[in-house]
């Protein structure tokens, strides 16, 4: 018998059903010894209804039994999975006469690395496991969905292939120099080659910042200083009393979170406390957190109570805030009479008036996801990013290399791409490059 995993793959909570997973070779003969029915010699998927007892053969309850043999299985080995009544004890009680016959429980994200070690997913799809569990939206649902039925690793697959050419092209010129004009590329053809590979990568980068704020949201630090109103359009804009409004300066200390959709994307605002001259120890406390809360936010909105300039505190918020979306609200216009409306980049609207739409259009519209990000697979986790960037840069490196015609130097950086590319799949980061290289060339005729 295998390694054989278990584990409850829904909440641990009273419901109608509770399902559990089991995965590792001998895991029917395992099931066979607790179970009504035998279930040695499962060749194709197969349900079972039947009892299940304990490993001292007492009965724990009625249960539905699914087994995939390995070659039909997520995991890639032989797995089931049980169907039990929703109560946790009898859960627990059939997980534990699986352990008791020699299964461990799963550790996190198991079955999903079984899967991936057995290749029967890459990494990214793996990761869109984990996407499609978290999702918060509508959108950021359907983009893990196209990552998991690998349409976002399809995207890197043919730009894969055309690096491993591309190097190919370019060994042949070091080794056969002979073959050259028959096989090889001109450096000038190669250069035009990693060129345009560089490009779509650099797509691919542009769509994936984008799908990240589809997939994660796009976090907005309000901030100003007490009084302004920050908590009334925070509550405004989340539609509950998620925040302490009071008239008292100062009063809220504490970074407040929560969500609100709008047009598909997921804004989650930090509340933070009021930025003063003299801070006290507590304000000052909330003071940090909001200057915290600026680098963690990809946009900030500045709160003013009055249209005048800003004093040097909030330029210096505007200065920390300098890459990311800035957006300055002039609060109370209903004291002023004035309308809501966009003027000079700012946003005057009134919280007590319930004016919301204005500040978050400008929000969606300086986020820039553009419509097509809604609908698009990409490759948007910060480790596909960092890996996309990566490749990028050393085809850039490429690029600086063949202009002083080093072909050894050009040659090592595409390797550095197609190594991120490769390691962005999951593929495995040592490898022999003759047999995937060279097997697409005949040289030796
Ligand atoms: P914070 O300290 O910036 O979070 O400010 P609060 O949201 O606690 O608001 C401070 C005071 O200003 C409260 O009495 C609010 O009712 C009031 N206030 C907030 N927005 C408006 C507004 O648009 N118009 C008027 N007249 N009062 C407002």
């Amino acid at each position: 018998m295998g390694d054989i995993i278990v584990a409850l793959a829904t909440p641990p909570l009273k419901s109608a059903l509770a399902v559990i997973r089991s995965s590792g070779e001998g895991v029917f003969r395992l099931a066979g010894k607790l179970f009504s029915q035998k279930l040695c010699s499962i060749e194709k998927r197969s349900s079972f209804v039947g009892y299940w007892s304990n490993e001292k053969g007492e009965r724990i309850d009625q249960v539905v039994i699914l087994c995939y043999p390995a070659e039909h299985s997520l995991t890639g080995e032989d797995a089931l999975e049980i169907f039990c009544h929703g109560s946790p004890l009898v859960a627990t009680r059939i997980i534990d006469s699986c352990l008791a016959l020699g299964a461990r429980y799963a550790t996190n994200g198991e079955f999903t690395s079984r899967a991936f070690v057995h290749g029967k997913i890459d990494l990214v799809e793996a990761e869109a496991v984990n996407d499609l569990i978290e999702a918060a939206s509508d959108e950021a649902q359907k983009l893990a969905l196209m990552s998991l039925e690998g349409k976002a690793s399809a995207l890197l697959k043919p730009l894969r292939d055309r690096l491993a050419a591309l190097l190919a092209s370019v060994e042949v010129g070091f080794d056969y120099p002979e073959y050259e004009e028959e096989t090889a590329l001109s450096l000038e053809k190669a250069e035009a080659e990693a060129s345009s590979i560089k490009g779509e990568i650099d797509s691919l980068i542009a769509e994936g910042h984008e799908g990240r704020l589809v997939k994660d949201g796009l976090k907005v630090a309000l901030v100003g200083k007490p009084n302004v109103g920050k908590s009334t359009i925070l509550n405004l804009l989340l539609g509950e009393e998620k925040a302490i409004v009071s008239p008292i300066p100062g009063t809220t200390r504490d970074v407040v979170e929560g969500e609100t959709r709008y047009k598909g994307l997921v804004f989650r605002f930090l509340d933070t406390a009021g930025l003063r001259d003299n801070p006290e120890e507590i304000e000052k406390i909330g003071i940090e957190k909001s200057l915290a809360s600026v680098d963690k936010a990809d946009a900030v909105v500045l709160v003013l109570d009055e249209d005048r300039p800003l004093d040097e505190e909030e330029k210096d918020i505007e200065r920390k805030a300098r890459g990311k979306i800035f957006l300055v609200v002039v609060n109370k216009e209903d004291l002023r009479e004035g309308k809501s409306r966009l003027e000079d980049k700012r946003i005057y609207l009134s919280a007590a008036r319930k004016e919301k739409a204005q500040l978050l259009d400008a929000l969606a519209k300086e986020a820039g996801v553009s419509a097509g990000a809604f609908a698009r697979p990409s490759l948007n986790s910060s480790r596909q990013l960092s890996l996309l960037a990566k490749a990028s840069r050393s085809l850039g490196e490429a690029l600086e290399n063949a202009k002083e015609d080093t072909l050894d130097l050009f040659s090592s950086a595409v390797l550095g791409a197609y190594t991120a590319l490769r390691k962005l799949l999951g593929e495995e980061a040592t490898l022999d490059l003759s047999d995937e290289i060279f097997s697409r060339f005949c040289v030796g005729k």
